[in-house]
């Protein structure tokens, strides 16, 4: 489903960033964490100011290039600049007008989900913890179902994600996680921009082992690229 600016604070934010150079604060509000607030600017970092694991994934990714959860399109900016060819797509109206209006060839409004959206791609990229969009883990299935669709025979997908288990780390060093609690990656948000409030939404954070885990049960190799500097790392999935 599509989401209209008046349900869409991060669009929202993103639209006025790019019209006035500026922007208020996008607050972010969760059940298991303080609030918190993402910072608008940062949704349009170039290359050099990406984090390297971000870095990494647009220069690996070859071939038809799909974007999914584009933002305000810096990653599909960057990699037109490297003369690849991409498609990002996103369900804020808001973000995609923006990217098409910043340059982005082919930005277009469509949710990951939508079955009507067939289209096959050589890279399919999911950044800034794309993992997110997975929702929570019995969303595997219908994500890794849509991969495998979207994904052309030999095709990869680079996501980006952290291991939240450093938020359970105890003073001595170990980890106490409740193992009868839903996995510990299992966040809920909501985000507010202005007067534009947005839906709780579940979003996904995932440990390379067990991302692995669910990749191999649907049909997926995973490996490690690289680990960022925070219990974050880049995977790279691949259609058996
Ligand atoms: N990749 C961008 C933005 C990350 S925020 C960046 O790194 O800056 C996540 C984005 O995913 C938001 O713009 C949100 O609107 C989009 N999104 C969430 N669910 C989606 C879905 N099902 N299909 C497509 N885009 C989605």
């Amino acid at each position: 489903m599509l989401l209209p600016p008046h349900k869409d604070p991060m669009g929202t934010a993103i639209a006025d960033y790019h019209r006035t150079g500026r922007a208020g604060t996008l607050r972010v509000f969760s059940s298991q964490f303080d609030e918190d607030e993402i910072p608008v600017e940062q949704l349009f970092r170039t290359f050099t100011e990406m984090p390297p694991i971000e870095q990494q994934a647009l220069t690996l990714s070859t071939g038809r290039i799909l974007d999914v959860g584009a933002g305000s399109g810096c990653h599909a900016l960057a990699l037109q600049e490297m003369g690849k060819e991409v498609t990002a797509i996103d369900i804020s109206e808001l973000s995609v007008e923006v990217m098409q209006e910043r340059g982005v060839k082919d930005a277009r409004a469509i949710d990951l989900y939508d079955e009507r959206f067939t289209e096959q791609y050589d890279t399919i990229l999911l950044l800034m913890n794309g993992s997110g969009i997975i929702g929570n883990i019995e969303g595997m299935e219908r994500f890794f179902l849509r991969m495998k669709l979207l994904l052309k025979p030999g095709g990869c997908i680079y996501m980006d994600s952290s291991d939240l288990k450093y938020l359970f780390e105890e003073e001595d060093g170990s980890f106490l996680i409740d193992i009868a609690d839903d996995y510990y990656g299992l966040v809920d948000f909501r985000m507010q921009y202005k007067q534009v409030k947005g839906e709780s939404f579940d979003w996904l954070y995932i440990d390379f082992d067990t991302l692995a885990y669910y990749a191999e049960q649907y049909g997926f190799t995973a490996e490690m690229v690289c680990e960022g500097e925070h219990y974050d790392y880049l995977a790279r999935l691949g259609c058996k």
